[in-house]
């Protein structure tokens, strides 16, 4: 059964002791390939694996989400379904466990793509989604300071998967940055600008995420392959350059149909992928190790 998923904790531009997230990414490949194995669809691996970093609390999405500039918790997340070209998105989400979870809802449960704030808290109570009875005290920001000088602590994480149907699927889930002011949304719940995916290629990306809006990063990638014929990791090589031209950072992750993996990122990224032979690989560092 062939299979492939690719996964990000978020990118970085300093350097520390990232073993626990490292290791973490270990045990969330492992998980997320034994769903693909028994025959799980993308979608539902990658919803898996993000749930599991939501739910970690090492990176800044889920649990371990910073808070905006007034002092309370405003997440956001998106899925894209290759297959079905079906995507469901959430921002602004203030008392739901995993943002990816109230996303997929919206995808599979009504006729939108995009819900925010206190509609989106209604539906996925109407969904019956975990609710946090006290948001405050759940969550515990991965990070207090900013990893960036001068600008916002983040890290977003995602993953994107193909299944043995050969289905890609794609979704990404943020606290976003630290210390934005209230009611900003980044790129994590924009479909194009973070999440895509079709019958070709998936990516999710991390980073600043105006930078990523502007550059609508996560079609460019899709686009560049399939109108402009280049390759995946010339595509990603591209808008990762021209987002950092602009004055961007962060990364991104794109898979293609013939389950080609590619990372790319201006600085570094926590980072992983596994396929059907098993092997595990991780990263952190600002190397390119793969
Ligand atoms: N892209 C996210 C945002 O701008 C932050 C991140 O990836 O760390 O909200």
């Amino acid at each position: 059964m062939k299979f492939t998923i690719a996964i990000h904790g978020g990118a970085f531009n300093k350097e520390k002791d990232f073993s626990p997230q490292t290791e973490y990414l270990k045990t969330v490949l492992a998980e997320s390939a034994a769903l693909l194995r028994e025959g799980g669809s993308a979608m539902d691996a990658a919803t898996h694996a993000v749930v599991m970093m939501e739910d970690s609390g090492l990176f800044i999405a889920g649990k371990g989400s910073g808070t905006n500039n007034a002092g309370y918790y405003e997440l956001d997340a998106s899925v894209m379904d290759g297959a079905s070209g079906q995507a469901g998105a959430v921002a602004s989400l203030r008392s739901f466990k995993n943002p990816i979870l109230a996303a997929r809802a919206v995808m599979e449960k009504s006729d939108h793509v995009l819900l925010v704030a206190d509609g989106a808290e209604k539906f996925c109570r109407e969904q019956g989604l975990e609710i946090l009875p006290d948001p405050q005290s759940y969550f515990k920001p991965a990070h207090k300071e900013s990893q960036v000088p001068k600008q916002k602590s983040h890290g977003t994480v995602g993953a994107i998967a193909i299944d043995h149907k050969g289905r890609l699927a794609a979704a990404t889930s943020t606290g976003g940055l630290v210390g934005k002011l209230e009611g900003r949304v980044g790129d994590s719940p924009i479909i194009g600008a973070a999440t895509y995916a079709d019958e070709n290629v998936a990516v999710s990306t991390t980073g600043l995420g105006e930078y990523f809006i502007r550059s609508v990063a996560a079609y460019d990638v899709a686009a560049r392959c399939a109108y402009g014929g280049v390759s995946l990791p010339e595509s990603v090589d591209q808008v990762i350059a021209r987002i950092r031209g602009k004055g961007g950072w962060g990364g991104l992750i794109a898979l293609d149909k013939d389950r080609k993996v590619k990372f790319g990122f201006t600085h570094g990224m926590h980072r992983g992928y596994i396929d059907e032979t098993g092997e595990i690989h991780v990263a952190s560092g600002p190397h390119f190790a793969f």
